[in-house]
């Protein structure tokens, strides 16, 4: 084994070990049936520092790196798939101020205190029909005197609702009617982008009690309705242009957020793989006189699956070390980070539906472990970028130079 083999299963030892996933894996149903949130996971996950992987050591944490977490959130998802989406969003936005310190701008930092403090943060990104995702909102923004903003708006798909304590959110500015938004240089400008973040305990949040979906119940990702909700001075982080603009949070938002996305779904897909072989291995065929291990038809659909997932772990590796390496992929970036979103979300999907059929018709049942995974698998086709959404991108890259 390698120094790099070795280090990445202490990890795994330190902060997943069997008998904690196991545990993961049978509370993932009763969550999933009761619909109810990951409270007792969530709880463990606590005791044992999975909060603050990416806090760096300078403030307390163990200060992991994008390519240490991303192989631990994999891991997580074999066993319990909503549980590691939402704890993924805590995850992403402490690992996004963990990348904007890596490249020398450390005006987020205070996350990590608040953070070893034990508050959790959330991402209050996603709004109902706004597909400009990071580059517009339908939130309105108003200014305040103090500097800060009033929040009004509905973010929809809020995972760890039940327990998040800090929320970070955008808003497209207002001029309110005393004119605060105005034409100086240093004041925010009607349409511009606000990106900080809103406290719990502020005014003006309602959670939505509307969650019964089809797959990754236990994140419990209800509607956050805002209205008028102060955005504290000292926690607004960018007032930028709305539209495409070259920006270090934005930037390390994507990059967080695709690869941990990609991450969760990977770990979906192998555990269907593993699922999908034990079926196999279980089902006898009268007519072959064996399991259906040694039937070649079922064997090719398996190995398929396989074909189709080895590539995605790849490239989340890859691309993890490379942002962990600050190197410059410059517009090559979005291309190789949805991309490997989009390829795991459909290994996922592709890997539970093929072995769905390899446990054939008790795969089926509602207290089978894989049909869960399957649902689990489809909630992959809602995170942004869609593929469609995403085409252009990379027919613009060939294409329009
Ligand atoms: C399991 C899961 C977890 C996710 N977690 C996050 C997250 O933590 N943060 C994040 O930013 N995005 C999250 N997303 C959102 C996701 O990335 C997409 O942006 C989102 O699914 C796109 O939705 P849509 O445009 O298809 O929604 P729409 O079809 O517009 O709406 C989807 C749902 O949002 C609710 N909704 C819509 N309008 C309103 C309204 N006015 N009032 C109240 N509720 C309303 C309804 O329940 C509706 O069914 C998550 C998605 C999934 C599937």
């Amino acid at each position: 084994m390698t120094d790099r083999e070795i280090h990445l299963g202490e990890l795994a030892e330190t902060y997943l070990p069997d008998d904690l996933l196991e545990r993961f894996r049978e509370r993932a149903e009763t969550y999933d049936r009761e619909n109810r949130f990951f409270d007792e996971d969530l709880a463990e996950l606590k005791e044992r520092g999975y909060l603050t992987l990416f806090v760096p050591e300078s403030f307390g944490g163990p200060g992991l790196s994008l390519f240490e977490v991303a192989r631990l959130q994999q891991r997580l998802a074999s066993a319990a798939p909503a549980t590691a989406l939402a704890i993924n969003m805590h995850l992403m936005c402490t690992g996004v101020v963990k990348a904007m310190n890596d490249r020398g701008d450390a005006t987020l930092n205070w996350v990590f205190d608040e953070v070893m403090t034990g508050e959790i943060f959330a991402f209050g990104i996603s709004e109902p029909s706004n597909d400009w995702v990071l580059q517009g909102s339908i939130t309105e923004a108003v200014p305040t005197a103090d500097g800060g903003f009033e929040l009004t708006g509905v973010k929809i798909f809020t995972s760890l609702s039940p327990v998040w304590t800090r929320l970070i959110v955008h808003g497209s500015v207002v001029t309110d009617e005393d004119g605060i938004a105005g034409p100086d240089a240093d004041e925010p400008a009607e349409g511009e982008l606000v990106y900080g973040f809103i406290e719990r305990s502020a005014p003006g949040i309602t959670v939505s009690d509307d969650w019964d979906v089809l797959g990754m119940r236990a994140s419990q990702s209800r509607a956050t309705i805002l209205e008028n909700v102060p955005m504290k001075p000292e926690r607004v982080s960018r007032v930028i242009p709305a539209g495409k603009h070259p920006d270090l949070l934005t930037f390390a938002i994507t990059s967080n957020f695709q690869l941990l996305i990609a991450a969760v779904y990977a770990g979906v897909a192998a555990r269907a793989l593993e699922l999908g072989a034990a079926g196999l291995h279980k089902r006898k065929s009268a007519k072959a006189g064996t399991t259906f291990a040694e039937v070649p038809e079922a064997r090719t659909r398996l190995a398929d699956a396989h074909l189709d997932f080895l590539p995605v772990t790849a490239m989340i590796d890859a691309y993890a070390r490379d942002f962990d390496d600050l190197v410059d992929h410059g517009a090559g970036w979005p291309l190789r980070l949805v991309g490997a979103r989009i390829r795991s979300a459909e290994a996922a999907r592709r890997c539970a539906e093929t072995a769905l059929m390899c446990t054939s018709g008790s795969g089926f049942g509602n207290n089978h472990e894989l049909s869960r995974i399957y649902r689990d698998a489809a909630a992959g086709l809602f995170h942004p970028p869609s593929a469609d959404a995403a085409r252009p991108m990379y027919a613009a890259a060939l294409l329009d130079g």
